[in-house]
């Protein structure tokens, strides 16, 4: 047996076996082939292995996201059987006989640059789908399972990978992955945070415990503890076979508490809502009786697609998630890309520092034509829902009433098409940046509440990046300094009427909830999975 630690970022524990995801490039071999044409013939075998492979995927992707999020996979197969591409690959077998992966990687690359230095946005977005189909067949000529984060085939299983991005997390097969282990990452990522969404117990972190080797061998892992054993023996087995029946058991008290108020024993109540990505997270907050959405990272919709999602994609996605909720309130965060959260097709330059760059309401506010077509499908969603609209990453009043503006713009739009919405549609920031803790009895007077993004805060209040897992203690969001920037947005808000509450992780963490409720939140809004412990622990607050 085996025993690694990491940092255990979503809790519960998974046992079975462990699948390796490729996720990082490695060198491909060239061998000099003795039979060029049987060398053709393994590369048109392995083609037609991952064009099946990417039907399934993208069957797969249209039953549980929809028809518009498996286009990806059709564009897919349509590029492994390009004709260009095909014969770029065989005449490089014939003529060089060299062995099939070499040939595949070349022409990639080939490609690959050759989108890259087009003038067309779209088409330069292609580089990395055509790197992607490529490495698929590779791993199928290599005997490895498909390509990457988005293969889920077989048994259930625990996945190991070296790093997941946010955009991989989303493509894991729910039905198959039991959890999954990191060799990097930090708990603030966005991948963590998905894990949570996904009720997947999971641990980063585990550096040098990355072992490829360990792929089909049997692992316990416990997402609270941070612990991995890979072929445990008999008595962790059994030990962990009881903590995870008593886990469940836990899950199922907790399910006692639906329908009850969130209200203290004093009779303070906080209102209790849930983060959520995308339209299908509704199912989670619904069963976790949530009693409303306080967070929708609506750009989870464009890391998702292949091209700037349409108005009409996005209204619908809004307009399901309102619907679900009926008249519990729906808070959607306008697009807030940039740091980890990179879009190709948005062609963001390379940053030193991109936690401090270009991203979120800056992309907004200079690429308004972007933002309007977000805005105008939020606002003809609202018809159909309680949705309220947020902004991310504010620091200065000014970007508030810039927002407004060209929200006001919108609503012309609107009305002069006669195109219904709801005009009192509440108007909220997030409170993430130092800046916008000094100035929030300022904003406070600009806008209709507050929500505040301790991810963010902690890491712009202690200059401590969320992506880095080396800064240990210095990265506590407990820190004073931290706490006492939401005590003051929170008493500018109450100065100025309107309501504050929390969407980052902290809001989930039980050793606060009594400082937060003396604090005086009105709303504390966390990973679907959280909201009935959170519940429990505010029911039991005793000095309310
Ligand atoms: C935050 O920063 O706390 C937050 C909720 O936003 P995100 O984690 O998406 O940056
Ligand atoms: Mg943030």
């Amino acid at each position: 047996m085996e025993t690694i630690r990491g940092i255990g970022v979503s809790g519960g524990i998974a046992i079975g076996a462990i699948r390796v995801l490729d996720t990082v490039d490695h060198a491909v071999e060239r061998r000099v082939v003795d039979d060029p044409k049987a060398e053709v013939e393994r590369f048109r075998a392995a083609r037609d292995t991952a064009v099946d492979q990417l039907k399934q995927l993208r069957d797969r992707t249209a039953a549980e996201f929809g028809e518009g999020k498996a286009e990806l996979f059709d564009t897919h197969q349509l590029m492994l059987q390009d004709p260009d591409y095909v014969e770029s690959i065989e005449d490089l077998i014939t003529s060089s006989r060299v062995n099939a992966e070499f040939a595949v990687n070349s022409t990639a690359e080939q490609f690959a640059a050759m989108f890259a230095a087009m003038d067309n946005s779209y088409m330069q977005a292609r580089a990395a789908d055509v790197r992607d189909v490529s490495r698929r067949v590779i791993n199928v000529l290599e005997g490895k399972r498909g390509g990457g984060a988005q293969d889920g085939d077989g048994d259930s299983h625990i996945i190991l990978a070296e790093d997941l991005a946010p955009s991989e997390t989303v493509q894991l097969d729910r039905s198959k992955v039991l959890g999954f282990v990191t060799a990097k990452g930090s708990a603030n990522s966005h991948t963590a945070i998905l894990a949570r969404t996904m009720g997947l117990p999971a641990i980063i972190g585990i550096g040098d415990g990355f072992d490829p080797a360990d792929d089909g061998h049997t692992a316990v892992i416990d997402g609270t503890s941070g612990m991995v054993f890979v072929d445990p023996d008999e008595a962790t087995l059994t030990e962990y076979q009881g903590k995870k029946a008593q886990y469940e058991e836990h899950l199922r008290l907790l399910q006692e508490l639906k329908g009850k108020p969130t209200e203290t024993k004093s009779g303070q109540q906080v209102r209790l809502y849930a983060n959520i990505g995308r339209p299908s997270d509704v199912t989670a907050v619904l069963a976790n009786d949530a009693e409303g959405i306080g967070l929708f990272r609506s750009e989870f919709l464009y890391l998702e697609s292949r091209d700037y999602p349409t108005e009409e994609f996005q209204f619908e996605a809004y307009k399901e998630v309102a619907q679900k909720m009926g008249d519990r309130l729906v808070v959607i965060r306008t697009l807030d890309i940039g740091a980890d959260k990179q879009v190709g097709y948005f062609n963001l330059e390379h940053e030193d520092n991109p936690a401090l760059g270009y991203r979120a309401i800056r992309i907004c506010l200079t690429r308004p034509e972007i933002f309007k077509v977000q805005l105008r499908a939020l606002l003809r969603a609202s018809v159909y829902g309680n949705i309220a609209i947020m902004l991310p990453m504010i620091t200065s009043v000014q970007e508030v009433r810039d927002a407004k503006q060209i929200l006001g713009e919108v609503k012309d739009e609107l009305r002069g098409g006669h195109i219904d919405f709801d005009g009192h549609i509440q108007v909220g920031i997030m409170i993430e940046t130092p800046a916008s803790v000094i100035m929030a009895d300022e904003l406070a007077a600009e806008v209709d509440f507050f929500s505040i993004g301790t991810n963010d805060l902690t890491q712009y209040t202690l200059a401590c990046d969320r992506q880095n897992p080396n800064l240990g203690r210095f990265a506590d969001p407990h820190s004073p300094a931290v706490l006492r920037m939401i005590r003051m947005a929170t008493e500018a808000a109450h100065r100025h009427g309107i309501w504050c509450g929390i969407c980052g992780e902290l809001g989930a963490d039980l050793e606060l909830t009594d400082t937060f409720l003396e604090i005086g939140l009105d709303e504390l809004s966390v990973s679907p999975t959280s909201v009935l412990p959170l519940r429990n622990a505010i029911r039991n607050h005793e000095n309310g």
